[in-house]
């Protein structure tokens, strides 16, 4: 197990109440609105503050446990936590800051992984620099390569994008890929954005007022609507996983295969077998009765319809699967099929007679690619 939480906390009129398990490494996001109880509950498990009563278990090491009376240390967790502000010591250097936590440290990382770090994060030009010198994106590649370089068991990330603009973000994003996809540490991803969500993680636990609401793959999550803090963004759709496979001659497309099904996507300049996802917005997803002819959307794709919903206003949420070939029972279970929902019209659910298990056509006006797993 990687993680293991299950506590009660309280705090004036706040409680807390909290319980997820998450078996694989890979990034979890713990999602939820403003006020939800993230951050308590990452300082909970960093030992910032103490539980009322419950567990908590990292790697096969308890580090929790009222009934037992285990209340490990700061220290002895193997927690590195990234805050939301960077939190840097402001008189010392960006190297002093680096090597705070790692100094006293007895499980010190290897030399050769030190400097992997430092490379992979661009830290070199900045050694010698004070904190009121770097910029914000600057700020939070340092304090987390100072959380690395403690050689935790587990990353905590607090919101750690929030205060950084879109091409701050855009810097930082690729280094939680590496660390996902090459050091095999669990983290915690705590996050209110649903493209966060929707890129990094792999599990989601979702929060709201003070509870753990679910939790699962990043694929099943985003695919239910009946959570509350996920539905009120469910505008988001469907993430899908898909490998490049092949590209159009001249290089203006990409060939994606997603569950068996060709998806076409702008070029995306990389090779084939790489892994991406797809984010469909329910919102760019047409439904067609027979295949369209003469249509400038590039994907088209034979589904059958698993549920149908009333959104909110005059909208419905229509879930399909992929296929024409899939049956009765299989419907009932679509586990495992890649999954995708429209939101159209009432009105134009009727004028097409839409029904149950009945096989249409969706029409993907457009996908968002995000990945692959670049390398550095
Ligand atoms: P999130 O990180 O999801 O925005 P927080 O964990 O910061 O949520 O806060 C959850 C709730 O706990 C909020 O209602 C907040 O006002 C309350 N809270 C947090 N810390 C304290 C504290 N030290 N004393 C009293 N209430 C607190
Ligand atoms: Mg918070």
């Amino acid at each position: 197990m990687s993680i293991g939480v299950n506590i009660h906390h309280k705090i004036k009129k706040f409680t807390l109440d909290a319980e997820f398990h998450i078996q694989e490494p890979g990034i979890t996001a713990l999602f939820g609105p403003s006020g939800s109880g993230k951050t308590t509950l990452i300082n909970i498990i960093a030992g910032l503050e103490n539980p009322t009563r419950g567990h908590i278990q990292i790697r096969d090491h308890v580090i929790f446990e009222h009934n037992r009376q285990i209340n490990l240390p700061i220290r002895q967790r193997r927690v590195g936590y990234v805050f939301q502000d960077a939190r840097l010591f402001p008189h010392k250097t960006v190297r002093d800051n680096l090597y705070f936590g790692a100094r006293r440290n007895a499980n010190k990382l290897p030399h050769d992984e030190q400097e992997a770090i430092i490379e992979m994060l661009g830290l070199d030009p900045l050694m010698a620099r004070r904190p009121n010198k770097l910029s914000g994106g600057e700020k939070q590649r340092v304090a987390l390569g100072r959380a690395l370089l403690a050689n935790p068991d587990i990353l905590l990330l607090d919101e750690p994008l929030s205060a950084l603009d879109y091409t701050r973000k855009e810097e930082i994003l690729p280094y939680f890929e590496w660390l996902r996809d090459h050091r095999k540490l669990p983290i915690l991803y705590v996050t209110h954005s649903i493209d966060e969500v929707a890129r990094l993680a792999d599990h989601i636990v979702v929060m709201d007022k003070g509870k753990t609401l679910a939790s699962g793959t990043v694929f099943e999550m985003l695919s239910r609507s009946d959570l509350p803090p996920l539905a009120g963004q469910f505008d988001a759709g469907t993430v899908l996983a898909a490998r490049i496979v092949s590209r159009d001659p001249k290089g203006e497309v990409s060939f994606l295969d997603c569950g068996g099904q060709r998806i076409v996507v702008p070029y995306l300049g990389r090779p084939a077998n790489n892994d991406v996802r797809l984010h469909i917005r329910a919102r760019d997803v047409m439904i067609a009765r027979t295949p369209p002819n003469g249509i400038s959307a590039n994907n088209i794709i034979p589904v059958t319809i698993t549920k149908i919903t009333d959104g909110k206003g005059d909208t419905l949420d229509v879930d399909m699967c992929f296929g024409h070939d899939a049956d009765a029972a299989f419907l009932a279970k679509t586990n495992g099929r890649p999954t995708l929902h429209a939101r159209i019209t009432r009105w134009s659910g009727s004028r097409l007679k839409l029904g149950l298990h009945q096989k249409v056509y969706a029409v993907i006006k457009s996908v968002t690619v995000s990945g692959p797993r670049r390398e550095l």
